[in-house]
C-alpha cells in the first residue's frame, strides 16, 4: 500500500510508543495523587510540558494539553473571545479566515449563535492566501475579541504569512490564534517568532496517538476554561491528565523538530517532481493552492470531468491511499468550502484530490502513485463517458 494521506493521520512512531509505555503500565499514577506513584506521574507530566516548551521556545506554563487539535481550537477561540469580552464588553467581534477547519469555523458560529458575537470572515484569493489589507481593516475598531487564521491549510497546503498577519493583529491590539495542526513537523512553530498569541497542535499528525493536542496561549492573554472541574492543566482544562499521551506528544514534537530541516528539503523536492509529473501526464489537471507557498507534504489537484470520490476509490483499488478533500469532509457530497472560498467552481471542486506525504515518503512510492493516478483518472473518465 502507498499511503499518501498523512495530513489525515500518521502512524505512531516507535520511539513515541516506547516513551509513553511506562505511563500506561507500571507508572500509571494520577498526577494529582499525593503518593509516590502520583508524584512520579506529575513529574513526568511536568517534564513533557517542559520538553514541548523547549521545542516551541515558550514557557511551560503557556502550554495546555488537550484531547486534540479540535479541542485546542475550541479552547482558543471560545476561551479567548469570552474572557476578553468579559474584561471589555465592547469586544463583541471575532475575525476568522474563509478557509478555517470546522473546529474554528463552527466554534465561531457557536459564538455567534449562542453568545451573540459578530463573526467577520476574511476572504482568500485563488491561491488560498489572505489579503492583508482586508484583514487589517476587519481588525480595526477596538471591538475585536480574537482573530484566528490557519497556518497551513489542510486541503490545499497553502501557507499563510503568519508573522505579517500577527504584526497586523498586534498593531490592532487583537490576539491572533493560529491553527498550526498541519504545520507541525514541517514549518517553524516557535510562537514568539510567529508573533501569535495562541497556537493549536495535534499529536496524530506528528507520530503521536490520536486524541492528544496542545494549545499554546501567551501568558499575557486572557482565556476562560471551557471544561470545569478539578482545575488541572493550570485551571484551563479540568480532568485527570493523560500523562502517557502528553509524554507521547512532547516526544513526537521533539523528534519532528529534530528531523524537520532534512525532511523539508527532501520532501519538497519529491513533491515538486510529483506535481510536475501529474501536470505533464494529465494535462488538464489543475494544481490547487499556492504554487510555492505550500506545505512540503501536500500536492492537491482538481481533475475536471471526473469525480474526486470515484478517482479516490479507483486509486484505493490500486493500493494508493489519498483523500478527496479533508478527512473531516470526506463522505460529504458538498464541494469543499475551502476550494469554493478560493473561487473554484462547485463542479470542479467536486473533482478534488489531496496527496499528503509523511517524512519517510520515497521517490519510488510517488512514481508508482503517479502511474496509478494517470490510469485511475483515465478509467473514471472512460466510465463517465460510457454512461
Ligand atoms: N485543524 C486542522 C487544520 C486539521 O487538519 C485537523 C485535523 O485534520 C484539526 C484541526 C483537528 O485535529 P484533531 O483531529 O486532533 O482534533
Amino acid at each position: 500500500m502507498i499511503f499518501l494521506d498523512a495530513a489525515a493521520t500518521t502512524p505512531v512512531r516507535r520511539e513515541v510508543i516506547e516513551a509513553m509505555f511506562p505511563f500506561l503500565t507500571n507508572q500509571f499514577g494520577n498526577p494529582s495523587s499525593h503518593h509516590e506513584l502520583g508524584e512520579a506521574a506529575a513529574t513526568a507530566l511536568a517534564a513533557a510540558r517542559q520538553e514541548a516548551a523547549a521545542v516551541l521556545g515558550c514557557h511551560a506554563e503557556e502550554l495546555v494539553f488537550t484531547s486534540g487539535g479540535t479541542e485546542a481550537d475550541n479552547l482558543a477561540l471560545k476561551g479567548i473571545a469570552l474572557a476578553r469580552r468579559e474584561a471589555d464588553p465592547r469586544r463583541t467581534r471575532v475575525v476568522i479566515s474563509a478557509i478555517e477547519h470546522p473546529a474554528i469555523a463552527d466554534s465561531a458560529d457557536f459564538l455567534r449563535r449562542v453568545h451573540g458575537f459578530a463573526v467577520d470572515v476574511v476572504p482568500v484569493d485563488a491561491d488560498g492566501l489572505l489579503e492583508p489589507a482586508t484583514f487589517a481593516q476587519l481588525l480595526a475598531g477596538g471591538d475585536v475579541a480574537v482573530a484566528s487564521v490557519m497556518y497551513a491549510n489542510n486541503e490545499v497546503g497553502t501557507v499563510q504569512d503568519i508573522p505579517a498577519l500577527a504584526a497586523l493583529a498586534t498593531a490592532a491590539g487583537v490576539p491572533l490564534h493560529t491553527d498550526a495542526v498541519q504545520a507541525g513537523g514541517w514549518l517553524e512553530l516557535a510562537p514568539a517568532r510567529l508573533g501569535v498569541a495562541a497556537m493549536s497542535l495535534s499529536g496524530h499528525k506528528l507520530g503521536a496517538p490520536k486524541g492528544v493536542g496542545l494549545l499554546y496561549v501567551s501568558s499575557g492573554v486572557q482565556i476562560e476554561p471551557l471544561i470545569h472541574g478539578g482545575g488541572q492543566e493550570l485551571g484551563l482544562r479540568s480532568g485527570t491528565e493523560n500523562v502517557a499521551f502528553a509524554v507521547a506528544l512532547a516526544t513526537a514534537l521533539r523528534l519532528g523538530e529534530a528531523g524537520r530541516g532534512a525532511a523539508v528539503e527532501r520532501v519538497t523536492a519529491l513533491r515538486e517532481d510529483f506535481i510536475a509529473t501529474v501536470l505533464v501526464r494529465i494535462p488538464d489537471a489543475v494544481l490547487t493552492g499556492h504554487r510555492t507557498r505550500r506545505l512540503p507534504s501536500v500536492a492537491s489537484f482538481c481533475f475536471p470531468g471526473t469525480s474526486g470520490e470515484s478517482v479516490l476509490l479507483e486509486l484505493e483499488r490500486r493500493d494508493v491511499i489519498c483523500s478527496s478533500g479533508s478527512a473531516c469532509a470526506a463522505g460529504s457530497d458538498e464541494p469543499s468550502a475551502v476550494l469554493t472560498a478560493m473561487g473554484v467552481a462547485r463542479g470542479v471542486a467536486q473533482t478534488a484530490l489531496r496527496f499528503s506525504f509523511g517524512a519517510d515518503v520515497t521517490a519510488a512510492q510517488l512514481d508508482g502513485a503517479a502511474d496509478e493516478l494517470v490510469a485511475a483518472v483515465e478509467r473514471v473518465r472512460k466510465l463517465g463517458a460510457q454512461r
